[in-house]
């Protein structure tokens, strides 16, 4: 054996057994976090759904995509990891066998086509990725950039260290390929690698040897030194993402809430057990998926850039509380471990911590165990951005969320439609608000009202149940009411149960797109029917505020109420009512076919049942704009009918503004926001109707009565400050009426 074969053995072994080493502890503290978490229920369901994600979502790159210059980036570095893959195997296996090649296919023309190829692809994708770091630096666009709190410093070594895998790949193959060609070997396919070949040749025998070996070690230093990184670092997605796809939140994490747990089993709220735990008060509580979710965080900061509540000046950024929750739980995890170990897998009970336990550990893990997952940041450094700085620094002391932040979630969905690995922000932060409501009783004071209000009048204005009627009395049609004629059940001539909803009831915009809902469906002929006093709140906006006892109360009352008149089929006028009766009353035993108006009515103008013939001014054209409510849009996936029906309407030209369909912005009162003060930033309604206006539309068309009374409101604020003259806000149901009717 020659002295440079000896060399390269003895330092290759020696950086593989230290990698090793490392890269296994690591690998098993990953693995106990992810598995001290609590128990995840049904995340290995529909296992051919599963696989058709890790098809859409992983091999081609479908979520990252939507964003073409860096999706396309992010193709060619996925790729490359994967076809390069060959390339490590050789590099590995050359250490101990001299011109080794992977099995079978490592000298195939093709595969040292592909491998070349992805040398070159990676390199174009990493050099397009520090274009868009240098574009996107957070020390210069502050909270613009979508990079502010990422850890930036090591996604630019991460780009270093791919840099490094590839020169140091091509240095030990030219010198391979060199040596190989003094006897006569070529290798066709290998284009690139041939090239650097050609170059080294002229260098001699001796030193392409030392050249080959040199470039061996380097390489794979190199490789295990990225992976080491990649373990220690954000980059861990490489690895995590896939495996936190398979078990992601089917169809797509949006829609209905989850059901509460507790240890992995469904809480009876009537009868809770004595020792349940209500949602997440410390990190111990979250499940293995949502660690798995936390560890999995790229950091990419698509989901921040989305988000409305940062986007108009409040501490809430989805990406910034996925990282503190990560840097949080990471940090109590040796004690979480180790507590569980000691109390038979159990976490100690709520408010108690092990102090055994406790007492062996370091003292930053002592620090992480005292500090309380959710409270005020007021007067605390970086307080406007739930304790980051924009060079990624986080201020440890303190809770490690910020009250602020977790209650100016609006439940948009625009993160979780975002997230390229498909982190579950919503469940996350209702879990949180769940605990400050039920078990902390510590949440902005302004719900309290609400809260009583759907307690004792069911409703979240606190109207009289009589006045639910109060629309019909102003309709000159007939309008058939539950019960009114002795009915006990939905009478077979009945089609459709009208679903008016609280705002549709009592709020006066939302009133008028009732009575244009039930004058529509009269002028088409469709038997419909309502439940006047009969109807009470869904809970809705309780459970988005993480009072689910009371949704609870509410749901059951009313799904008992739909089962017992077995309605079937229900229109509603709004997407919160839709999604609440149409998708998460299953979880409770209630199965309805649920549309939202515009689906019907769409469905009616297509069926010829109903002729929109009136331009609003004849002869003249009318530009409108349309609002996608995130309900129906990225929570239901609802975005074509409402269209259809603008574009039905004779001389109306449909404008979209720059954020709709799923990129839609919200428009700030989801999430119960709506009862909630906005304090905090600018308002996000003003932002989406400046939107609108800005599209040079003299209308926005709304289709939720939320959207409605966010929207009118924003531009009557714009209005009064001497903007927007002669602007509207317009229900779809309401244009479409006046469209529809003869003109007096
Ligand atoms: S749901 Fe909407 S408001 Fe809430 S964090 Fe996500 S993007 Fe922001
Ligand atoms: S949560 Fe998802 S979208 Fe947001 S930064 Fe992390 S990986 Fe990116």
């Amino acid at each position: 054996m020659e002295t440079l074969d000896v060399v390269r053995i003895v330092l290759g072994t020696a950086i593989i057994m230290v990698a090793a080493v490392v890269a296994l502890r690591r690998i098993a503290f990953l693995n106990g976090y992810i598995r001290s978490g609590q128990p995840a229920v049904g995340r290995t369901s529909h296992v051919g759904k599963r696989a058709e994600l890790e098809g859409t979502q992983v091999l081609a790159q479908r979520k990252l995509l939507q964003w073409a210059v860096p999706g396309t980036a992010h193709v060619f570095a996925f790729w490359g990891f994967l076809v390069l893959g060959i390339t490590v195997v050789e590099a590995l296996g050359e250490v101990y066998i001299e011109n080794f090649w992977f099995p079978i296919i490592g000298t195939w023309p093709i595969i040292l086509f592909l491998e070349d190829l992805f040398v070159i692809l990676v390199f174009v994708g990493i050099v397009i990725f520090a274009i868009i770091r240098l574009l996107n630096n957070p020390a210069k666009e502050g909270r613009n950039s979508r990079f502010f709190g990422s850890h930036t410093g090591a996604a630019w070594i991460v780009l270093l260290m791919i840099f490094n895998v590839l020169w140091t790949l091509e240095l030990y193959r030219g010198a391979k390929i060199a040596l190989a060609s003094e006897e006569g070997i070529t290798y066709p396919g290998a284009f690139f690698s041939n090239w650097v070949a050609s170059l080294l040749a002229p260098l001699g025998t001796g030193t392409l040897e030392v050249l080959e070996m040199l470039g061996v070690l380097l390489h794979i230093g190199v490789i295990l030194g990225f992976l080491l990184i990649v373990l220690y670092s954000k980059h861990l997605h490489i690895g995590l993402a896939p495996i936190n796809v398979a078990f992601s939140r089917l169809p797509n994490g949006l829609g209905p809430l989850l059901p509460m747990y507790s240890g992995g089993k469904p809480i009876d709220f009537e009868d809770p057990a004595d020792d349940a735990t209500f949602g997440v008060g410390r990190t111990e509580d979250f499940t293995w998926k949502d660690n798995l979710d936390f560890a999995t965080c790229t950091e990419c900061g698509r989901c921040q850039s989305q988000c409305p509540a940062w986007n108009t000046g409040k501490p809430l950024s989805p990406k910034l509380m996925i990282m503190n929750l990560r840097e949080a739980s990471f940090a109590k995890a040796p004690y979480v471990m180790a507590a569980q170990k000691a109390n038979d897998g159990a976490n100690p009970g709520l408010g108690e911590v092990d102090e055994a336990v406790l007492e062996k550990m370091p003292p930053s893990v002592k620090d992480a165990v005292e500090r309380p997952l959710v409270g005020s940041r007021d007067g605390m450094p970086n307080k406007d951005t739930d304790g980051y700085d924009a060079a990624g620094h986080r201020d440890h002391d303190g809770p490690v969320i910020d009250e602020d932040a977790l209650w100016s979630c609006t439940t948009c969905g625009a993160c979780v439609y975002q997230c390229p690995v498909d982190i579950e922000h919503i469940d996350h932060f209702i879990d949180m608000r769940r605990y400050q409501v039920m078990i902390d009783t510590s949440f902005p004071a302004e719900l309290n009202g609400m809260f009583k209000n759907v307690e004792s009048k069911g409703n979240p204005w606190g109207m009289n149940a009589s006045q639910r009627n109060a629309w019909i009395e102003e309709v000159d049609f007939d309008v058939r009411v539950f019960g009114m004629d002795g009915e006990e059940t939905i009478p077979d001539d009945v089609e459709y149960l009208f679903w008016v909803g609280c705002a549709g009831a009592y709020e006066d915009r939302a009133k008028n797109t009732t009575k244009a809902v039930a004058e529509l469906l009269t002028i088409a002929g469709i038997n419909f029917m309502v439940l006047g006093e009969g109807e009470t709140c869904t809970g809705d906006p309780a459970r988005r505020a993480g009072n689910e006892f009371l949704y609870q109360m509410q749901g059951m009352q009313n799904v008992e109420m739909l089962n017992e008149i077995k309605a079937k089929k229900i229109v509603v006028t709004c997407p919160h009512c839709m999604n609440t009766i149409g998708r998460e009353y299953p979880q409770i035993g209630g199965n309805y076919e649920v549309v939202h108006h515009s689906q019907l009515l769409a469905t009616l103008v297509k069926e010829g049942r109903l002729t929109p013939v009136n331009s609003p001014e004849a002869g003249m054209k009318e530009v409108v704009t349309y609002h996608d409510p995130c309900y129906l849009g990225r929570h239901n996936n609802v975005y074509t009918p409402p269209r259809e029906l603008i574009e039905s309407v004779p001389g109306v030209q449909l404008v979209e503004m720059e954020r709709h369909g799923p990129t839609s912005f919200c428009c700030g009162a989801g999430g119960a926001r709506m009862w909630m003060e906005e304090k905090l930033g600018t308002r996000v309604n003003v932002t989406r109707a400046e939107e609108a206006i800005a599209t040079g539309a003299s209308k926005v068309a709304v289709a939720c009565p939320f959207c409605s009374v966010m929207l009118n409101d924003a531009v009557t604020s714009k209005q009064q400050a001497g903007e927007a003259a002669g602007f509207e806000v317009v229900d779809l149901a309401s244009m479409l009426l006046a469209a529809s009717k003869p003109k007096v």
